[in-house]
Formats: C-alpha cells, sequence, structure tokens
C-alpha cells in the first residue's frame, strides 16, 4: 500500500520542481481558481489559457461578474463551448454577492451549493484557495490511483469513486493540500498519461505503485464501454437580402441553449425541400446556391452540416420569424463554433454585397 508521508513527499518535490507557472498559480486568488476550473473543465489548458486571461481583465471580480452583460459574458466565452458553464458562473456570482458578501465560500459544503460546483470543482477550490485538507478527483486523478493501488473495479461507478477519493483523502499532505491535489492532476496530465503508455521510468511516486510492480499500467482504469456518438444531419441557410443576413436564437434548452445560428433545419434537405419551406415562409423568389458543408463534434452527438446559400428580395422579413443584422453584427454576435465555416462564408458574402 501508499505509505502517506514518503509518497507526499516525493509527489510535492515533484511538484515543486515540475508546476507549469501558470497565471493562476502564479497570481493565486479564490476567484481566478474558481474561473480556471470551470473552465478547465472539458477543455484543454493550451485553450484555455488566453480565454482566462482576456476574461480576468473583463470581469476582474465576483461583483464585476454577478452584474456584466449575458451578451459580453457570452462573447467572453465564445469558441470554449458547453456555454452552460458561463451562465452558471454569473448565477453563482450573483448567489455569492446575495448570500456570501461577495466572495468565495470557503467550504465543500457551502460550495456545492453554488450552480456549476459540482464535488471535484468543490474540492479543488476548497483545497487550492482556501487549503482545506479535501480531495479533488476528476479523470486523472481517477486514473493515476487505480494505477497507484491496480484497483481492478469499475472506477466511474459510485463505489469505485467512492474508493479512489478515500485513498486520496488517506495519503494527502494535511500541510499542502491544494499543492498536493495539483500535484496529483500534474501527474496525471505529464507522466501517468492517458492515452499510451505511462512514463514510470520518469515517475516519482513509481516505488508506490502496485500496476508498476505488476508490470501493466495500461490494464488500469477500467472504465465503461465508450458509447457511440449519435449522428444528427441538418442544414443550414445562409440567408441574404440586400447587405442584411439573417439569424436565430436556439431554444433556451439543450445544447447551445439561447445562442445565436444561423437558420438551421433538421435533415440533409434537398433544394426542392429548401425552397417549399422558403415558400412557406413567404420567400417565393429566392435564389438558392449549395453552400459549404460542415462537421461538428460535442462530447454526445456529431452535427454534420450542409448549407445553402439564399438571396431573397422579397419585404416580408419582418413576417419571417428571423432577426436580420448587417456586416458588422458578424464579428459583434456570439456564435458557436459550430459555424466557424458558415461565418467564414458569410464574411465573404458580405463582403461581396
Ligand atoms: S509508476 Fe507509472 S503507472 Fe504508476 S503512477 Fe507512476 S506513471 Fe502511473
Amino acid at each position: 500500500m501508499i505509505e502517506p508521508a514518503s509518497f507526499s513527499d516525493q509527489l510535492l518535490a515533484f511538484y515543486d520542481e515540475h508546476a507549469r507557472a501558470l497565471p493562476f498559480r502564479i497570481r493565486p486568488h479564490p476567484y481566478y481558481t474558481w474561473i480556471s476550473e470551470i473552465m478547465l473543465q472539458q477543455t484543454r489548458m493550451e485553450t484555455v489559457l488566453p480565454y482566462f486571461e482576456r476574461f480576468i481583465q473583463a470581469i476582474p471580480d465576483v461583483p464585476a461578474l454577478a452584474s456584466v452583460s449575458e451578451e459580453q459574458l457570452l462573447k467572453l466565452w465564445e469558441g470554449l463551448g458547453y456555454y452552460s458553464r458561463a451562465r452558471n458562473l454569473q448565477q453563482a456570482a450573483r448567489r455569492m454577492m446575495s448570500d456570501h458578501g461577495g466572495e468565495l465560500p470557503d467550504t465543500v459544503e457551502e460550495l456545492l451549493k453554488l450552480p456549476g460546483i459540482g464535488p471535484y470543482t468543490a474540492g479543488a477550490i476548497a483545497s487550492i484557495a482556501f487549503h482545506r485538507v479535501v480531495p479533488a478527483v476528476d479523470g486523472n486523478v481517477i486514473r493515476v490511483f487505480s494505477r497507484l493501488m491496480a484497483y481492478g473495479g469499475p472506477v466511474m461507478s459510485a463505489p469505485g469513486k467512492r474508493y479512489i477519493t478515500e485513498a486520496v483523502q488517506s495519503v494527502m499532505s494535511k500541510e499542502r493540500p491544494g499543492d498536493f491535489n495539483q500535484a496529483v492532476m500534474e501527474l496525471g496530465a505529464t507522466i501517468c498519461l492517458p492515452n499510451g503508455a505511462p512514463l514510470c521510468q520518469a515517475c516519482p511516486v513509481r516505488e508506490h505503485c502496485l500496476a508498476f510492480s505488476e508490470g501493466n499500467p495500461l490494464a488500469y482504469p477500467v472504465l465503461p464501454a465508450k458509447k457511440e456518438r449519435r449522428i444528427e444531419q441538418h442544414t443550414v441557410f445562409l440567408i441574404l437580402q440586400g447587405n442584411r443576413f439573417a439569424i436565430e436564437r436556439r431554444p433556451r434548452r439543450g445544447l447551445l441553449a439561447g445562442l445565436h445560428q444561423f437558420p438551421m433545419r433538421p435533415g440533409d434537405l434537398t433544394r426542392a425541400e429548401v425552397s417549399d419551406l422558403l415558400a412557406d415562409l413567404g420567400f417565393t423568389e429566392a435564389r438558392i446556391e449549395d453552400g459549404p458543408g460542415a462537421r461538428h463534434i460535442f462530447s454526445h452527438v456529431e452535427w454534420q452540416m450542409s448549407s445553402y446559400i439564399i438571396r431573397v428580395s422579397t419585404d416580408r422579413i419582418a413576417e419571417s420569424g428571423f432577426e436580420w443584422e448587417d456586416q458588422t453584427a458578424l464579428s459583434d454576435l456570439t456564435l458557436p463554433t459550430a459555424f466557424a465555416v458558415f461565418r467564414r462564408e458569410m464574411e465573404k458574402l458580405m463582403g461581396e454585397a
């Protein structure tokens, strides 16, 4: 079994020597820890760093986050995906203003009551920002500890997660809990790798590792079989009228909730079907050409999108149900990355108009 004192010492020595100099480590502050942890959910560190800098420059603290417009907030988040994270940040900030004097609460229990904060994030904030001796168990930590203990049970089940969490708790440093948690994550990100063989020869804690001594680290963790991603076909309409283009909002619930998009309908529609649909909207004399295609992968679904470039000349645009914008809106609007190809195409078309 893992010997807590030497394990902790070796891990922290590794961390002191190799920890990446991240902006939220160099300037430690609970607000920065929180924002960075939320951004890092489902997003890679290299992607997050420029977003983090821009975000805290524009929205430097909890009161600013509570009062910023949703439009500006989503614009700062544009391209990071999972936009509900940004909305939850703002709801949590408003709760901090009303219930916690504009500060982050400093216990796991109180943090867990806030929107967008689950057990991992609560543990990370409480340990890193407030030095609470609590574990923060994410995918990296699960991988590292399942290998250290050669844990052959299903790690993503409730008992599996409990087992790993208790193991982390039993060996973690009482003096430097935040650094300890970050050290395990760092080990998982740089040495005990998720894809391909771990770099055991460079591992500072290999003398404690059962999987290493058994010679089969790749047997762990035992993960559930991956679900097949659902594929959805969609047709995107790039509709122009003079120097304006059509845009619509997605439903308030579900994927990319409430964000703008170019009008989009389910299915890989033929030109005749598009023509009928436009006629229903009152556009009887539309000129329709083929537009570019695109593919976008979300965690559980893949969109395969075709598009049509549609030029309309009627004055029935008010009844169409779309919003109409001019070229300047193309850079101001928050458009999900899924529509990047179509945004570029629209920029080109507007430039030619
Ligand atoms: S010895 Fe290898 S498998 Fe074990 S924790 Fe270190 S890197 Fe991971």
